[in-house]
């Protein structure tokens, strides 16, 4: 590596220092720890406590400094994750008690994952943190899957859902989505999958609509399954999942006709 070597860890010893009684909120990116920003991965190398859920893999893990506190507050067996007032109580416990804590959570923490609520759990108790931005699963997957979120002949907008059912902020409108046009990349989708494709469908998106499911994107176990939306409802679809519908997903078949080009 010589000089590179050198400039990266000139990059790392140039980012901010994590002082005892801090907390930083920070993104793990979606599984590849190529794919950790040097920021985190330097918070990594300096926290005493990393509380973390269960998409952060082994590999992201490894790089904690020797001594660090591993804490595991996501979904483990089916078994419901550790609530998320209790999650953030842990977290200004740790605070409080002067360690240096770093809650890392899989790909951008201000993406479905809560991370805002633990954020504002933060602010409200005064205790200092910062928010280091990841790379998000959903655009992570498309591009590892060799397929173009945006493209200047398919679409001008690219739509972020859940799947997962808000209490708080209703059901969401799913025809109205659909008569967008936009290409829509589904986060926590794999249970309520056959509701959303009726309500697309019924919002008249055509049932012919190419889509992608992306299972562990970016990890060793990486598949892609090409399909069409009225397939999607009867797919048992393994977690975790990215689906992205749109013709944005036609475009891979154009990359894949030259897969002599493509690397691997
Ligand atoms: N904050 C995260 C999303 C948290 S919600 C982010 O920005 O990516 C958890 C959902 O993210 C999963 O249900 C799945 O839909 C998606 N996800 C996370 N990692 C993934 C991966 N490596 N491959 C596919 N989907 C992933």
């Amino acid at each position: 590596m010589g000089m590179n070597a050198e400039a990266i860890a000139a990059l790392l010893a140039r980012g901010r220092a994590m002082l005892p009684g801090e907390v930083w909120l920070a993104g793990a990116g979606p599984g590849d720890p190529g794919l950790l920003t040097l920021e985190v991965l330097g918070a990594l190398g300096q926290a005493d406590v990393i509380v973390h859920d269960a998409l952060i893999e082994a590999e992201v893990l490894a790089l904690a400094r020797r001594e660090a506190d591993l804490v595991f507050v996501g979904k483990r067996g089916g078994r419901p994750s550790a609530r998320q007032q209790d999650i953030a109580a842990r977290l200004v416990a740790e605070a409080r008690a002067g360690r240096r804590v770093l809650r890392l959570k899989g790909g951008d923490p201000f993406i479905f994952g809560r991370g805002g609520e633990e954020a504002v759990a933060l602010a409200e108790a005064g205790v200092p943190f910062r928010v280091l931005p990841g790379l998000t699963s959903g655009l992570a997957a498309m591009t590892a899957a060799n397929i173009p979120a945006t493209m200047r002949e398919t679409n001008q907008a690219i739509i972020l859902a859940t799947g997962h059912a808000a209490d708080t902020c209703g059901a969401l409108d799913w025809a109205a989505l659909a008569r967008t046009g936009q290409p829509i990349l589904l986060y926590m989708a794999t249970r309520t999958l056959p509701s959303i494709v009726a309500a697309l469908l019924s919002g008249g998106m055509p049932p012919e609509t190419p889509a992608a499911v992306v299972v562990g994107a970016t990890t060793p176990d990486q598949s892609v399954i090409i399909t069409r939306l009225d397939a999607l409802a009867e797919m048992d679809v393994p977690s975790p999942a990215i689906i992205g519908i749109g013709e944005i997903v036609g475009v891979r078949e154009r990359l894949l006709a030259h897969a002599g080009r493509m690397l691997a």
